[in-house]
């Protein structure tokens, strides 16, 4: 079986870390920023000294590619990120783009002609930064005029971040790949938890990406006089709202695993010691796999906050503040991952992603799937995030076998054609 050159990927990710290196141990690395444009000339004198070509698209997707023989051939992608959230690890993203970059230069090597053009990619600021996977979902065709007039940074920042780039941002919605010229996406990428750590394996076969649903929760009820007003007569805000966060947990881990619910933010009025709380603003995310139990989750949270609501006397307001769709992956990539783990001897399981990713913009025009590496105790946007080198090896070896399966179940394919 082919593998990689273990030593080379591990300095690699070692010298790419120090690209804003933080005393910490981890970098500062956000995308567009000085750092991340260090970061991608590393990436292309890395790729240069190996013989690929090396591309930037207009929303300045950078890739090395190793080219088929036939210039008309489709193309398989496989890649991540080499943008950082403010202050975080050495492991999210660039381990996927590094590994990647490794596949390309073990084939190369071992002077295999695939008839695909093989191509790693690292795609703009997956953190969001500016723009959340401005990468990807531009070159998923996904990207559009609304997202680029209200960046998460402001419009200012974001205009100053493209022109440091060189990047223009009329081009950046005209950079769609075009389906029929793809074969598939595969992202390798440390898990952010500890599901394979605590269960003692080595991958993880992404087969979806979680949705989220976000809303702020408002419930009302009667500002009164902290001393004067007895418990019983009250219609205190804050409680209800407390009984809701309790419950919701509770509900959530019952009823629909492997959800998620969090409040991550109350926000109480008027606000004071001697005050009964009169309204609590609550911020509900929830998180969960499939669509239709996010539909269950919604009407069963709603019904609690009604409940708890009614309870203390208060009325409950939603109020939506948008969301994301659940992301399944293709299930040949999958079974391409499951392959080539199980002819490493590595331990696999199935499991789906908390998290978001680059893929699930690629899924959109593409069969794509992604694989996991255990993170030690689940540290992840932490400069301790870290992925044992055994760990990264596994993965990278795992891409590479899977890119050489789905490369040769489509050439049958062509061929059957
Ligand atoms: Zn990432």
């Amino acid at each position: 079986m082919l593998t990689v050159n273990p030593s080379r990927l591990l300095d690699d990710l070692r010298e790419l870390s120090r690209i804003g290196a933080t005393p910490e141990g981890g970098v500062h690395r956000p995308a567009l920023s000085a750092t991340d444009l260090q970061a991608r000339d590393w990436f292309r004198a890395r790729a240069a000294a190996a013989g690929l070509i090396c591309r930037q698209d207009g929303a300045g997707n950078l890739s090395a590619v190793l080219p088929a023989a036939d210039p008309t051939a489709r193309t398989l992608l496989c890649g991540s990120h080499l943008d950082s959230v403010p202050y975080g690890g050495r492991f999210d993203g660039a381990l996927g783009a590094l590994a990647a970059l490794e596949a390309l230069r073990t084939i190369q090597e071992a002077g295999l002609q695939l008839p695909f053009h093989l191509e790693a990619i690292s795609f703009t600021d997956e953190e969001g930064t500016h723009i959340s996977l401005l990468g990807s979902r531009a070159a998923a065709g996904l990207l559009t005029e609304a997202d680029l007039e209200h960046p998460h940074s402001s419009p200012e920042a974001f205009a100053a971040a493209l022109e440091r780039a060189g990047l223009r941002r009329e081009e950046l919605l005209t950079v769609r790949r075009d389906p029929a010229s793809l074969v598939g996406y595969l992202e390798l990428h440390i898990e952010q938890g500890s599901r394979l750590q605590d269960a003692g394996l080595e991958i993880g076969a992404v087969t979806a990406i979680v949705g989220i649903r976000s809303f702020w929760l408002t419930f009302s009820g009667q500002a009164a006089h902290a001393g004067t007003t007895p418990l019983f007569a009250r219609r205190d805000a804050l409680r209800g709202a407390a009984s809701f966060v309790t419950r919701a947990a509770e509900i959530v881990s019952v009823d629909f695993p492997p959800g998620v619910a969090t409040c991550g933010q109350v926000e109480v009025a008027p606000g004071a010691f001697n005050i009964v709380p009169g309204r609590a603003r609550l911020a509900l995310e929830f998180r969960h796999p499939v669509a239709e139990t996010l539909d269950e989750m919604e009407a069963a949270l709603f019904a609690l906050a009604r409940e708890c609501a009614a309870v203390h006397g208060l009325e409950v307001a939603f109020a939506s503040v948008g969301g994301v769709e659940p992301a399944a992956f293709d299930p040949d990539v999958v079974a391409a991952i499951e392959a080539a783990a199980g002819a490493l001897g590595l331990r696999c399981t199935r499991l789906v992603s908390f998290a978001g990713h680059d893929a699930q913009a690629m899924r959109a025009i593409t069969p794509a799937a992604m694989l996991f590496v255990p993170s030690v105790d689940g540290l992840s946007h932490h400069p301790g995030e870290y992925t044992r080198d055994a760990d990264v090896i596994n993965g990278a070896n795992t891409l590479l076998n899977a890119l050489l399966i789905l490369a040769g179940r489509a050439w049958e394919q062509e061929r059957a054609h």
